[in-house]
């Protein structure tokens, strides 16, 4: 597209006059006077920063759950034996570790979005979530948007699934547990890991996960989706395209 073109398409709003999501009939921010925006409407923008995407939503538990499952126990077999793997553990329990203390609730207003995510994963680690299953997430995201032919693959997307994941698995089974304090006396806390999880925050969560992961993804990432299929078949969407 040439120059001239791209100017005629901005028009002297300095940006689209509607949202360049197909089908998608909404003024953009920017057109409409709302923000800077300039290719998207407010809708398709609160989308990407809820779910990493424009227009792909956040895979459901159900959706996830069998690349989970496969990539747990792939994970698990090989923990001590494989060296990409033992190494993305250690790395794992290390962030966990050095995110230090956690902070009640009303504390974290005004807190930067780096401390935040801090925060979160120490309360993860509080609630003895394991590396293998921050791992295994890592995983098996991947995995999901790699197989599926209707996924968005961008890193920004596999970043927001991943602490979606961690997101639903803190504010899940876990919600409730004791803790004891220094004088060994019990305490019921209440897990809110990522307390209305705002964009910047997910995204600093799943990026200081996947980076230890990075080299084990490289590695098994095929070996896993393969153990998927074998266990539970291909994804749906190509069940229906090998069908048609
Ligand atoms: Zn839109």
């Amino acid at each position: 597209m040439g120059s001239r073109s791209i100017k005629k398409r901005l028009g002297n709003t300095g940006g689209a006059l509607r949202c360049s999501i197909p089908g998608c009939r909404n003024p953009t921010m920017r057109a409409a006077g709302l923000g800077l925006a300039a290719f998207h409407c407010r809708k398709h923008i609160e989308a990407k920063a809820r779910h990493g995407s424009h227009w792909h939503g956040t895979y459901s538990a159900a959706e996830l759950k069998p690349y989970l499952v496969a990539a747990t126990s792939y994970v698990r077999l090989r923990a001590e034996s494989d060296r990409f793997i033992k190494r993305a553990l250690t790395d794992v329990a290390l962030l966990l570790e050095e995110a230090g203390p956690t902070e009640i609730a009303t504390r974290l207003k005004g807190m930067s979005a780096a401390k935040r995510s801090r925060i979160a994963l120490a309360r993860l680690r509080v609630a003895r979530i394991k590396p293998e299953r921050f791992v295994a997430i890592v995983l098996a995201v991947t995995a999901l948007i790699e197989e599926d032919p209707g996924s968005h693959r961008t890193k920004e997307f596999r970043t927001v699934q991943i602490a979606k994941a961690l997101h639903r698995l803190a504010s899940g089974t876990h919600k409730v547990w004791e803790i004891e304090d220094h004088d060994g006396r019990k305490r019921r806390t209440e897990l809110h890991a990522f307390p209305r999880s705002s964009g910047p925050v997910l995204r600093l969560i799943g990026k200081a996960i996947e980076q230890p992961c990075e080299w084990v993804a490289d590695k098994h990432l095929a070996a896993i989706l393969a153990l998927k299929v074998k266990r539970y078949g291909p994804h749906p969407a190509l069940r229906a395209l090998n069908r048609g």
